[in-house]
């Protein structure tokens, strides 16, 4: 460099490197805050914006205190204050978020920012604590005041009841316990063997016939076509148990049984029956009709009206059918009665030879009587409903009325 030029760039500072070598006394004729002497002007860069970074973040945390702070005072409840408190120091709070932006402080301011976050957080979470505390205590304050009169009378709550078919079914098992009858269950599928084959209906018995059978759909299962079927009577567990048990037995079995039938005021393609049967030694036709009778009687009214008819159901003989006065009409005759007077109440008979043979009982020396109670039917002659529908209607106005 020639004399003219130096002259010329003296007193101006040089910002580079070279410094150190041509700059020295440049240097110290300047303020050491404003430039420091080793920076470049890319590092220069970085700590003016460094510098405006923190002072941008104690801005915005000094800003979000004093929102917070002011919004909590004036929260008049717990409610509202804990929305303010997830908006502030919640996961995704605003305060919370800015905490976390610390990091990206360089690292020789990062400890001082810092502190003043933590410092902001920490206090912002106590006044809130103290605001819940005093928000809470005058809560307690009002209560106290509040005048509550333990003589007014309170709102009574709806109690509901056993729905009619509940409690005649207790009924029932309550009558049968007393004469030593144990209460057993079973399934609503099931199969033929059980429902039909076991109880001396084969495959093409006529009687088939009068007990329209809802069958399962078994393609792509194990079964045989046409063997799984919703049971079309409780009788089904005779077999069941008897196969498992040995005498002397009495059994109760109440459900629903299902058949395809159409549906009037007196049957339904859903019906609850009592299956009942007692095998021992020497048992009676008059065994049976001395426990129909005394278990009608117990039911319903001492001074109600019974018949028995004999007919034929091939898993029992004989067989009886047993009527009872059709307490809908009073024995006049209506369309519950189909005009005769009587209702149909409980077939039953002696249990035939060989379904006892089935079951791997001897005849000659186990007899036994079956019956099955039509439990729908008892419950609408129990409380003289004309309809055998009314049972299963969900209007909680006709349930109310039993
Ligand atoms: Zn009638």
């Amino acid at each position: 460099m020639d004399e003219k030029l130096s002259e010329c760039v003296r007193g101006i500072p040089r910002l580079d490197n070279d410094q150190d070598r041509g700059g020295g006394e440049i240097t110290r004729q300047t303020n050491e805050t404003s430039i420091p002497r080793n920076e470049t002007w890319r590092e220069l860069l970085v700590l003016l914006a460094a510098q405006k970074y923190k002072k941008f973040m104690e801005q915005e945390l000094i800003k979000i205190k004093n929102d917070a702070s002011s919004l909590i005072i004036a929260a008049e409840h717990e409610a509202e204050l804990n929305a303010i408190k997830l908006d502030f120091t919640g996961r995704s709070g605003k305060l919370t978020q800015l905490v976390k932006e610390v990091k990206n402080i360089p690292e020789d301011r990062r400890p001082e920012i810092g502190k003043l976050a933590n410092e902001i957080l920490r206090s912002v979470e106590e006044l809130i604590v103290s605001r819940a505390q005093e928000l809470t205590g005058r809560k307690r304050a009002q209560l106290r005041k509040m005048v509550f009169d333990t003589t007014r009378p309170g709102i009574k709550p709806h109690i509901g009841h056993l729905h009619t078919m509940s409690q005649v079914l207790r009924d029932v098992v309550d009558v049968f316990k007393t004469l030593g009858f144990q209460a057993a269950d079973g399934p609503e599928i099931e199969t033929d063997h059980y429902n039909f084959e076991v109880l001396n209906i084969p495959q093409d018995h006529p009687s088939r016939d009068t007990q329209q059978t809802l069958y399962l759909d078994t393609r792509g299962s194990h079964a045989t076509p046409g063997e799984i079927i919703l049971r079309t009577q409780t009788s089904a567990m005779q077999g069941r148990i008897m196969e498992k048990a040995k005498p002397p037995l009495r059994v109760i079995v109440p459900g629903k049984n299902f058949r395809y039938e159409q549906v009037d005021a007196s049957h339904s393609f859903e019906f609850w029956q009592v299956e009942g049967f007692l095998v021992d030694r020497d048992v009676a036709l008059t065994d049976l009709f001395g426990t129909i009778d005394y278990v009608l009687r117990k039911l319903m009214d001492k001074r109600i009206k019974i018949k028995f008819a004999t007919t034929n159901f091939p898993f029992v003989e004989p067989g009886v059918d047993t009527y009872i006065e059709c307490t809908v009409c009073g024995g006049k005759g209506c369309s519950f009665c189909k005009m005769s007077g009587w209702s149909e109440i409980m077939p039953a008979g002696m249990i035939h030879p060989n379904v006892l043979k089935a079951v791997g009982y001897d005849p000659q020396k186990i007899s036994g009587f079956a019956f099955a109670i039509g439990l729908s039917r008892l419950v609408t002659l129990t409380y003289q409903m004309d309809d055998l529908r009314l049972l299963t209607n969900p209007d909680l106005r006709i349930l109310e009325q039993f």
